[in-house]
């Protein structure tokens, strides 16, 4: 999905600065061009409070408020990579809007996201920042990641961006056969891991160790 966004930065958030960020990414081992590609187009500086806008394309998390954080650019370019591998994308579902970052990335990849937010406040400033951007392929909704968003399944492919002990049934449920899900799974010592659904059953695998704020229960 082509995208044309009103990015013009200047020093600190200039395109250039972004592909200086994508060719570290390179460098610490993301190889998807698409994933690349999508990274060096979303201005991360525009997900951000204007204070930290200079530091927005540091390889670092960020405060979005809320005790929450926009994710580190290697995490969402990693969890990108997982899901794209073995896929084309037509439905993703996220879960964990936050600030709509990564949503606004896998909008560049899929041909229609779905993003789940429990926090109303970061769900609204997230749906007004994407829809000033002109994305059109994101659909944000008020609910509990660990219900999944049933209405518009079976998914290609499930992104969950907060870490719970346990991967929810009703996001496996949710997913198509074929279909990829990638999460940041435990609570001290998360590690990202990926469940390949097929006719035969569930394969599992882990990968490296991560640092996610915590999956939650209930709305707010
Ligand atoms: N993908 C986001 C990362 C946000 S941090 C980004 O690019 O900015 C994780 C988000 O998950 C937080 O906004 C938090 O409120 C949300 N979250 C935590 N538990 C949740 C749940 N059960 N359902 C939906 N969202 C949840």
């Amino acid at each position: 999905m082509s995208l044309v966004i009103n990015s013009k930065g200047q020093g600190m958030t200039s395109d250039r600065t972004r592909s200086r960020m994508v060719e570290k990414l390179r460098e610490e081992g993301i190889k998807n061009e698409s994933v690349l590609s999508a990274l060096k187009t979303i201005p991360r500086h525009m997900f951000v409070d204007e204070a930290l806008n200079t530091r927005s394309y540091e390889m670092v998390s960020l405060p979005i408020g809320y005790g929450q954080t926009i994710s580190h650019p290697f995490i969402v370019a990693r969890l990108c990579e997982h899901v794209l591998s073995e896929n084309t994308l037509f439905r993703v579902l996220e879960i964990g809007s936050g600030c709509g970052y990564q949503a606004a990335i896998l909008s560049q990849l899929a041909k229609q996201v779905f993003s789940i937010e429990r926090n109303l406040n970061l769900l609204n400033s997230a749906r007004i920042r994407l829809k000033k951007m002109g994305f059109r392929n994101i659909i944000l909704r008020h609910g509990d990641g660990y219900q999944g968003y049933e209405a518009n399944s079976p998914y290609d492919a499930i992104v969950v961006t907060a870490a719970a002990e346990f991967v929810p049934t009703a996001l496996i449920n949710q997913l198509k056969s074929g279909g990829v899900l990638v999460m940041p799974v435990g609570v001290d010592n998360q590690q990202l891991v990926k469940i390949i659904k097929t006719e035969a059953g569930i394969e599992k695998k882990s990968f490296e160790r991560v640092n996610f704020v915590p999956m939650l229960s209930g709305l707010i």
